[in-house]
């Protein structure tokens, strides 16, 4: 399949790694919004929220997990927000399960 971030976790397409385990893999994103900017994807491809089954609670579990891990090693102590924006209206670019962890500033919330 000729997905983005499927390439990424293969290795084909170089990333910086920030995390990973049996489920997913964290990387920094190209072009962060905030001091810092990482996506945190499922090894196995899913198209975005909009597709997540029920079998797929233990990946789900390891995002979440990853992500409380990550927040604390980069030391985002006074928060950080998670983003995960889904098909054409959301804004989503790249069509595999991601989702952003963005902080290490005070975050605007405007649309
Ligand atoms: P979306 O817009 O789908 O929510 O998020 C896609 C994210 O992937 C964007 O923030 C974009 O900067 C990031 N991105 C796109 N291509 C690459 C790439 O080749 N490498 C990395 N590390 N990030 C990418
Ligand atoms: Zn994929």
């Amino acid at each position: 399949m000729d997905c983005l971030f499927c390439k990424i976790v293969n290795g084909e397409i170089p990333s910086k790694k920030i995390y990973e385990d049996e489920n997913c893999y964290a990387f920094e994103d190209i072009n962060p919004v905030a001091p810092v900017h990482v996506l945190i994807v499922p090894k196995k491809h899913i198209n975005g929220v909009d597709t997540i089954e029920a079998s797929d609670g233990e990946i789900l579990k390891s995002i979440f997990a990853a992500i409380k891990i990550i927040a604390k090693d980069l030391k985002l102590n006074n928060g950080y927000r998670v983003i995960s924006n889904v098909g054409e209206d959301g804004g989503q670019s790249v069509r595999h399960l991601h989702f952003h962890l963005i902080g290490g500033k005070k975050l605007a919330w405007t649309f």
